[in-house]
């Protein structure tokens, strides 16, 4: 077990305002199943919803507790995109597949909030749109490609101009940018344990602070083995994603290695006068902008404004942030001056060269994905029918999304320390975004 791991929490916004669950008890025997599924994140759990709801024999292994990697520790934006991979693109590379998967993405904040309405799931879900403001003019011609490349497979998406931006965010600094009406936000933390409640009434097995130590083939099916017990099970599911080697490094070295996780922080400012909140962004869309050194920000249900940023080198990087991002505030919303963080905490994410998440059915029986890039409320809470839809049998020529082979990142570990310093070239590009006036 890797010893900077904790089944704890991080001391997040969410694990401060939601309410405590009890966690289930670890596996400490022997059971067999139709399904084993490793990881109790959105995906895992979406995915055991599903399953169990179709009628299945399904058990989640979770080596801490529901929600306790990047699920509970987002931003809980619900985006209906991918950070870079464009639909046009994926669609081009993937073919039908492609295309497919582009329209699991655009559906995928109405799946969302779809889910919290049909299962009653208490999160603070807010369906207020997301939007994508342009942080140059030259930007705003990648917004209007957007709009219409994502209008052409329905999105509810518009264009807006420098003006209707500044009305919506309340603030002057970017140029236009795509208003999508499908997404919002949600608490995260509170969604996840929403899930696992709903998963489990619906029939399937939870078993939490089981980190799974290994899984292998035999001729009885799949054993999944845990320090105190062991599933066999038909087919797995692996959902552990950006934390695949965090608690066991030789559980999947292939899969974990065909990543880079990337440390994301998020901070939380205190709750903030109503006249602030009157003026930033008013109708409580959640915001994330076209710079590679992304600026976020959505209001929660208290009145603080969950934003965060990003860091070349992790060194004191609470308090770092707390300067920079709070003075990166007070400029973009002079209205709100420099505001006083209540909660700094990160989570990993993972992330691959061209920005595209990896589909994978390494053996059979086996399913998993990887690298959502940042973005994978909407697509991993998705990613649960389109699982489920695998594990009985749909075949890859009609499944929503492309499978590829597993393919590891060379020089992985040299890789993972480069990959934090790509930001310095992000913010060099930022800046040289040509305006067209
Ligand atoms: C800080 C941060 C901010 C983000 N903000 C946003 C956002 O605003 N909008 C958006 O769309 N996306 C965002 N994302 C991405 C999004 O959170 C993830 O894509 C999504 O939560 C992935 O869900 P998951 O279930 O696949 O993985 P996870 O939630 O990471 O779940 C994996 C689970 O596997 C478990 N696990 C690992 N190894 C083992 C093992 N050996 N045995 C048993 N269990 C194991 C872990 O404990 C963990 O609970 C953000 C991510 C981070 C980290």
């Amino acid at each position: 077990m890797n010893d900077i791991t904790s089944p704890d929490f991080p001391p997040s916004l969410w694990n401060a305002v939601t309410r405590p669950r009890r966690p289930a008890s670890s596996l400490v025997d022997e059971v067999r199943v139709e399904v084993a599924i490793i990881g109790a994140g959105f995906t895992g759990l979406s995915a055991g919803l599903h399953l169990a709801e179709r009628g299945h024999k399904v058990v989640v292994l979770e080596a801490a507790q529901a929600g306790w990697g990047a699920s509970g520790r987002n931003n809980g934006q619900v985006i209906p995109t991918m950070t870079g991979a464009e639909p046009d693109t994926i669609a081009k590379c993937h073919g039908e597949a492609g295309e497919r998967f582009a329209q699991l993405v655009c559906d995928s904040a109405s799946y969302l909030f779809d889910l919290v309405r049909r299962h009653d799931i208490d999160c603070e879900s807010v369906q207020s749109g997301w939007f994508q403001p342009a942080h140059s003019s030259g930007r705003v011609r990648l917004s209007a490609n957007r709009v219409e490349a994502w209008s052409r497979r329905g999105a509810p998406v518009r264009l807006l101009d420098a003006a209707e931006t500044a009305d919506l965010v309340g603030s002057r600094d970017w140029y236009g940018g795509m208003l999508n009406s499908s997404g919002g936000h949600i608490n995260p933390l509170a969604f996840a344990k929403g899930l696992a409640d709903r998963m489990v009434a619906a029939g399937a097995t939870l078993h939490e602070n089981t980190p799974v130590r290994s899984i292998e083939k035999t001729p009885a099916g799949w054993v999944v083995s845990t320090p105190e017990g062991r599933v066999i099970s038909d087919q797995i599911i692996l959902a552990s994603n950006g934390y695949t080697d965090w608690f066991e490094s030789r559980l999947a070295p292939k899969i974990a290695h065909s990543l880079v996780p990337i440390l994301s922080w998020q901070m939380a400012t205190e709750p903030q006068p109503d006249a602030v909140r009157a003026s930033v962004l008013p109708g409580r869309q959640a915001l994330s902008d076209t710079h590679g050194d992304l600026r976020f920000f959505r209001w929660d249900a208290r009145g603080r404004l969950v934003t965060g940023g990003a860091l070349m080198f992790p060194f004191n990087g609470a308090e770092r942030l707390k300067q920079r991002i709070g003075i990166r505030l007070a400029r973009i919303f002079p209205q709100m001056g420099v505001p006083k963080f209540d909660f700094v905490w990160n989570g990993r994410i993972g992330m691959t060269a061209d920005r595209m998440p990896q589909f994978y059915n390494p053996a059979p029986g086996l399913w998993t994905w990887a690298a959502c890039n940042g973005r994978g409320v909407a697509l991993a809470t998705s990613l649960g029918k389109v699982f489920a839809d695998a594990i009985e049998g749909v075949g890859q020529q009609d499944l929503a999304v492309p499978i590829t082979p597993v393919l590891p990142i060379p020089f992985h570990p040299v890789a993972k320390l480069v990959a934090p310093t790509v930001l310095g070239w992000y913010r060099v590009k930022d800046r040289l975004e040509p305006a067209y006036h």
